[in-house]
């Protein structure tokens, strides 16, 4: 009977008789039994919800997809994948919808929206978790702390657990637990065949190590299994804000201090605005070993110059996750570049420090995240993701909210990226923008990007999945 209403609802609100997608037209019973097989939402445009589905984080992004299929659970995603390939869809795929270039929604076609899946259950016997594809860092972390567990996950706590784990996963936590990607056990997902696999390090174990770092290029992952750890729930955390006329000798102060760091302390960089509307610099902190040997650590830091604020103490590790939201909400408009520095040379300084001086955006910020630790100690080719060094990840994010600004701001991000880009080496491939092409895509992947071509090759060879950071199936 439910069932009934709705398709009624639906074929009511469906004036039309076709939808368009890529290159088909779909005639409106085709829909309808689609509508039909799904326990979650179907909607096209007209429907009160379809505008806010369609909405990811970066504003600039305003696409159309001629359908939204909101899953309710694996069959759905079953039956939206089947129903893709027959009828010759081009595929976006949902999860938080956080990625810079928009990949979650596509222009026509179909967008596979997970964000409904929010099933999590924590096993405190194996200190495991298994978290279904729709879920966001503060749900994972509220669950998983609710037993004084933790993983690796995103600083920014709306960030979905999918896209970011596909990709790899940089976190408060790497130094110490590794990258979100390496405390990954186990992942249930569904083939562009429509086939559902479990892929782990005896089952189906290439698309395993493929799925470790190679984005959503291999399937639709409808829920993850994670290792845990005990953390918190009160760790140090907090930031160190000097003013901008300091950035210098804060700079050269960090890029030494970091690298001499113990693996419970994890530090980033920050340039930022601050509320009064002065620049300023920021070293974040996030100390995960004994509440009485964080300060030691610290320390160095505090004093060696003198600090506009100092907001390092005890809090929760939620409170830490969410400490960078405020400066990064849904809505605003957004252009990134980014890459991997192995050091912070003074030439690079000089450079990174005249370009913030002359930011065309107030919300813009730039990041320095230092990966180090337990990241660093896993074999490059022991996962997709391949490169494993101590290194920098260093990001322009170009935020605004007048949409005729943009060019100013692109402008200004992209000639900061030319004047920086011969010192990188790579880049962290959840960090590309809509215009980084090939090229980058290939050198986010270091030695493993063949291995990932072909095994491309072998569980999605017609490129199904294509509207994401895309491993071709040749060159
Ligand atoms: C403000 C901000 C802060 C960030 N901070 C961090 C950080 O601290 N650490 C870090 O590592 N990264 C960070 N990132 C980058 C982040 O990892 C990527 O943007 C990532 O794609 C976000 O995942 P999502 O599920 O929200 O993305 P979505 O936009 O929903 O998805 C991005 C892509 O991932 C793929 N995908 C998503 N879900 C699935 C699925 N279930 N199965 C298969 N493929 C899927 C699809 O190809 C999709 O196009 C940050 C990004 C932003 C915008």
């Amino acid at each position: 009977m439910a069932l009934k209403k709705r398709k009624e609802t639906f074929m009511n609100d469906l004036h039309a008789t076709t939808i368009t997608g890529t290159d088909t037209v779909l005639e409106a019973s085709v829909v309808e039994e689609f509508q039909v097989s799904l326990r979650g939402q179907l909607l096209h445009q007209g429907d009160n919800s379809y505008d806010e589905a369609r909405q990811v984080w970066n504003r600039m992004i305003d696409r159309k997809p001629a359908l939204i299929a909101r899953c309710a659970g694996v069959a759905d995603v079953i039956n939206a994948v089947n129903f893709a390939r027959t009828h010759n869809l081009l595929v976006a795929v949902r999860g938080g919808g956080h990625s810079v270039a928009g990949q979650a929604v596509c222009e026509n076609g179909l967008m596979i929206d997970l964000s409904p899946m929010k099933g999590i259950r924590v096993d405190m016997a194996t200190r495991t978790v298994r978290a279904e594809a729709g879920l966001t860092w503060a749900e994972f972390d509220l669950e998983t702390q609710a037993f004084g567990l933790a993983t690796t996950g995103g600083t920014v706590s709306h960030t979905g657990i999918a896209g970011l784990t596909l990709g790899g996963g940089v976190g408060w936590l790497m130094g110490k637990h590794g990258l979100t990607c390496d405390n990954l056990l186990s992942v249930d997902l569904v083939t562009a065949d429509g086939q559902f696999r479990t892929a782990n390090a005896t089952k189906n174990p290439e698309l395993f190590w493929a799925i470790r770092g190679g984005g959503g290029n291999f399937g639709i992952v409808t829920s993850f299994e994670f290792q845990l750890h005990p953390v918190g729930p009160t760790v140090l955390g907090g930031m160190v804000l000097y003013p901008i006329t300091q950035a210098r000798k804060v700079l050269l102060f960090y890029r030494d201090y970091a690298q001499n760091t113990p693996e419970d302390l994890t530090t980033f960089g920050a340039l930022m605005t601050q509320p009064d509307g002065n620049s300023a610099i920021a070293v974040l902190v996030g100390w995960f070993g004994p509440l009485s040997e964080g300060s030691q650590h610290i320390k160095p830091l505090r004093q060696f110059g003198q600090p506009l604020a100092d907001t390092v103490k005890p809090i929760p590790y939620c409170q830490l996750q969410s400490m960078l939201d405020e400066g990064a909400p849904f809505g605003w408009h957004r252009y990134w570049k980014s890459g991997y520095f192995k050091e912070l040379s003074d030439e690079f300084i000089d450079i990174v420090i005249d370009y913030a001086e002359k930011k065309t955006s107030p919300l813009s910020a730039m990041f320095f995240y230092h990966l180090h630790g337990a990241c660093t100690r896993v074999s490059p080719e022991a996962t997709a993701f391949g490169l494993r060094e101590s290194q920098w990840d260093f990001d322009i994010s170009s935020q605004w909210t007048e949409p005729t600004e943009a060019e100013q701001h692109i402008a200004w991000t992209r000639d900061f990226w030319k004047a920086i880009e011969p010192f990188s080496h790579g880049v962290y491939v959840n960090h590309l923008d809509t215009d980084d092409g090939a090229s980058r895509i290939r050198a986010a992947y270091g030695v493993n990007y063949d291995r990932l071509v072909d095994i491309k090759r072998k569980y999605d060879p017609n490129n199904f999945f294509r509207h994401n950071k895309n491993i071709p199936l040749r060159e």
